[in-house]
């Protein structure tokens, strides 16, 4: 049987209109396995001052305005974890 989505967004998608609607969703073991791995790495996600501080080549002990501004890129673009 083929799979209802094609990506992720596709399945995440289905899953949370599924949900508005009250239904029950089954999903097959190789979707729960996706679906795991994906919520085992929610909080591996740096926070936005982590970032600036790994991209600091000045070794700032506080993140500079530079660093700062290259890290908010880098969060719009993959998200961070917020503490
Ligand atoms: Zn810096």
């Amino acid at each position: 049987m083929d799979k209802p989505w094609r990506t992720e967004k596709d399945l995440a998608a289905l899953l949370l209109a599924r949900s508005r609607r009250r239904r029950t969703s089954i999903i097959t073991p190789d979707t729960a396995v996706l679906i795991a791995n994906a919520l085992m790495h929610m909080g591996d996600k740096p926070t936005r001052d982590e970032i600036a501080l790994m991209l600091c080549s000045s070794h700032c002990s506080t993140p500079c305005y530079a660093c700062m501004a290259r890290a908010n890129i880098v969060a719009a673009a993959y998200g961070v974890r917020r503490d």
